[in-house]
C-alpha cells in the first residue's frame, strides 16, 4: 500500500476490502479509525483542534460555528481509545475498567433525548451543541448498535487496533486484513518460535 492509499485508510479505503459497518455504526467505526497507531501521529484526523473541527464538521457531528479546544481534542482522543478498547473486547472477555470509566465520564456531559418526526419515527438526538453533542451522538450509536446486535461484530484488530466489521458467519475474524496484520502476527510468531528454538 502506498502512502496515498494509507492516508485514505479508515475513510475511503478499508483494509482487505472489507465492507464498512452497517447503518450509523459506520460513523462510530470511522471515529475509531480516525487514527491508526501504525501511522504517523500527525496523520491523526482529530489530532489538533483544526483537524478535529474539520473532521467532525464533515461528519455533521458539530455545527459550522462550534469551536473545538485542545481540551476537547484530548477528551475526544481519550474517548476514541476507550471505544477502541471496547471493540477489542469484542473478541471475547471483559473490556478494561479504564475504558468503561472513560465512557462513563464522557456520558456525564453527553445528553440525548428522544426526538420524533411527523411520521412518528423516533430517534436519539443529542443536545445541546458542540463537542458534547458529538460525544452524545457517538455514544448513542454505541448504544443503538448494542440493541441491534451489530456491536459485537465491530472488532479492534488484534495487531493494530483498527476497527473492522466482522461479517464472517462464526464471527471469528481477528485481524483487519489477513494480508497485512494476520501475516505480521504469524511472521512474528514464527520468528519467536525460531529464536526460542535456538
Ligand atoms: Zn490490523
Amino acid at each position: 500500500m502506498d502512502e496515498r492509499d494509507k492516508r485514505r485508510v479508515g475513510e475511503q479505503v478499508e483494509p482487505g476490502g472489507r465492507p464498512k459497518a452497517p447503518g450509523r455504526l459506520e460513523l462510530l467505526q470511522r471515529f475509531i479509525n480516525s487514527h491508526n497507531h501504525d501511522f504517523p501521529r500527525e496523520w491523526d484526523r482529530i489530532g489538533t483542534p483544526e483537524r478535529a473541527q474539520a473532521w467532525l464538521g464533515q461528519k455533521r457531528l458539530v455545527a459550522p460555528g462550534d469551536r473545538i479546544s485542545e481540551a476537547d481534542v484530548a477528551r475526544l482522543r481519550e474517548l476514541r481509545e476507550a471505544i477502541r478498547a471496547l471493540a477489542l473486547a469484542n473478541h471475547g472477555g471483559q473490556p478494561e475498567a479504564e475504558a468503561t470509566d472513560v465512557v462513563r465520564r464522557a456520558s456525564g456531559t453527553a445528553r440525548l433525548r428522544v426526538g420524533i418526526d411527523d411520521a412518528g419515527r423516533t430517534a436519539l438526538e443529542p443536545e445541546p451543541r458542540g463537542v458534547d453533542a458529538a460525544v452524545a451522538t457517538l455514544l448513542g450509536i454505541l448504544h443503538e448498535a448494542q440493541l441491534t446486535g451489530d456491536w459485537p461484530r465491530l472488532k479492534g484488530c488484534r495487531q493494530c487496533g483498527y476497527a473492522f466489521f466482522d461479517r464472517s458467519k462464526n464471527r471469528s475474524a481477528a485481524w483487519c486484513a489477513m494480508s497485512i496484520c494476520g501475516n505480521r502476527t504469524k511472521n512474528r510468531a514464527y520468528y519467536r518460535r525460531r529464536t526460542s528454538a535456538r
